[in-house]
């Protein structure tokens, strides 16, 4: 699934390669699945976009905004899969979940992985959304500074027990992390992922709060994860240190065999000796 580096890489690339095209012909999914959330039926849909020009994108949390103007925004978010730009002429996928075909005779299509939202709104009524209203700040925001971070903590600790992977990964408190950048973060920030964050110090509070900044930038300098692609349908340069291949391997630390354990509805792969 795509986490907010991975967003903020096909938001770039949207602006490089979508901007200003004219839509002749948008269409929702003929691929049906369960999961796939539309705000809109077919004919609704494809008469909506019809001569629409692409706007500036942009992407907040696990969401990517794509003005249609005048007037609408697409809105796709909580997704994976492919979201992949065909120039013209390109060998076109059968299946998609949202295809958006260009005055360039260029085409734009999705197809997601397990779940996500594919949605239309009149712009501002996208800020309305569950899930992107009242979104809290995002390790990319200014107001994400360390000060708002340990608030944060101190919010998140009271009436639960929190762990430092439920703070990374649960309720959208850091939004934009999930369980893949996750296991990087508590690897550079020396922390296990059951480690109560009610018992941080304010060491480890700041050694986590600058693994959350340095890591979402080395996956967004990378382009994205290696086991996403991009909107080239490329796979990002980003190689997880915490994945499932590291498994057995030596802690690029001290040495010590990367671990895998089952917890909070996901693996988190760690090192036993550095991560307490
Ligand atoms: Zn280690």
């Amino acid at each position: 699934m795509f986490e907010l580096p991975e967003f903020v890489t096909l938001a770039h690339q949207a602006n490089a390669s979508l901007t200003g095209k004219v839509i002749l012909k948008g269409s929702l999914g003929n691929s049906p699945h369960k999961f796939v959330w539309y705000n809109r039926g077919h004919e609704e849909f494809a008469d909506l976009t019809a001569g629409k020009t692409v706007g500036p994108a942009r992407a907040q949390g696990k969401w990517l905004f794509i003005p249609l103007e005048p007037g609408y925004v697409l809105l796709l978010g909580e997704c994976g899969g492919r979201l992949i730009y065909h120039p013209p002429g390109a060998t076109l996928p059968s299946k998609y979940h949202l295809w958006l075909s260009f005055d360039d005779g260029s085409v734009l299509t999705a197809l997601t992985q397990m779940w996500g939202a594919y949605e239309l709104y009149e712009a501002g009524q996208e800020m309305q959304r569950q899930y992107v209203k009242d979104m809290r700040p995002t390790p990319l925001d200014p107001e994400f500074t360390f000060d708002y971070f340990a608030r944060l903590i101190s919010e998140a600790v009271s009436g639960a027990r929190r762990s430092t992977k439920g703070l990374l990964t649960q309720e959208q408190l850091i939004p934009g992390l999930g369980n893949a950048i996750a296991q990087d973060i508590m690897f550079r920030a020396a922390l296990h992922p059951r480690h109560p964050i009610s018992e941080l110090s304010q060491a480890q509070q700041q050694r986590l709060y600058g693994s959350i900044l340095d890591t979402t930038l080395a996956v967004i300098a990378g382009g994205g994860r290696n086991d996403e692609y991009d909107l080239y349908g490329q796979p990002g340069r980003y190689v997880r240190l915490m994945d499932s291949r590291a498994v057995g391997q030596p802690c690029p630390s001290c040495g010590a065999a990367i671990e895998k354990i089952q917890y909070l509805g996901g693996s988190c792969y760690l090192c036993p000796d550095c991560q307490v």
